[in-house]
């Protein structure tokens, strides 16, 4: 993919150049030769600056014995409701993460709420 990227952006370079080089005094081939050369650059460019979409996503199972019924699950600090993505689970211990106050703290084992 990125050699036919660069093939491209190799063609559309040439344009360019042709047409600034057989403006003659032309502005609007130069312009165009210009915005040309300008486009090759922007495609080697994003070529070059591909994201690498390699990202490492930790998935963590967050298995919560008993019937939990998250919806329902507050933050003990300011009361916020909390989702399943407010939970980490860190060395076997399940953790909350709550987005409102900031308050992280562990959650007991059978929990009741
Ligand atoms: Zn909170």
């Amino acid at each position: 993919m990125k050699l036919v990227t660069y093939l491209i952006a190799a063609v559309v370079a040439l344009f360019g150049l042709m047409f600034i080089v057989g403006a003659q005094g032309q502005i609007m081939r130069l312009v165009v030769g210009v915005v040309l050369l300008g486009a090759a650059g922007v495609l080697i460019y994003l070529t070059r600056v591909q994201p690498k979409k390699e990202e490492i996503t930790h998935v963590q199972k967050i298995d919560l014995t008993g019937d939990v019924r998250l919806e329902q699950m507050k933050c003990t600090s300011c009361g916020g409701a909390l989702g399943k993505e407010n939970l980490i689970v860190r060395a076997g211990a399940i953790f909350v993460d709550c987005p409102y106050c900031g308050a992280s703290y562990q959650i007991e084992e059978a929990p009741k709420w």
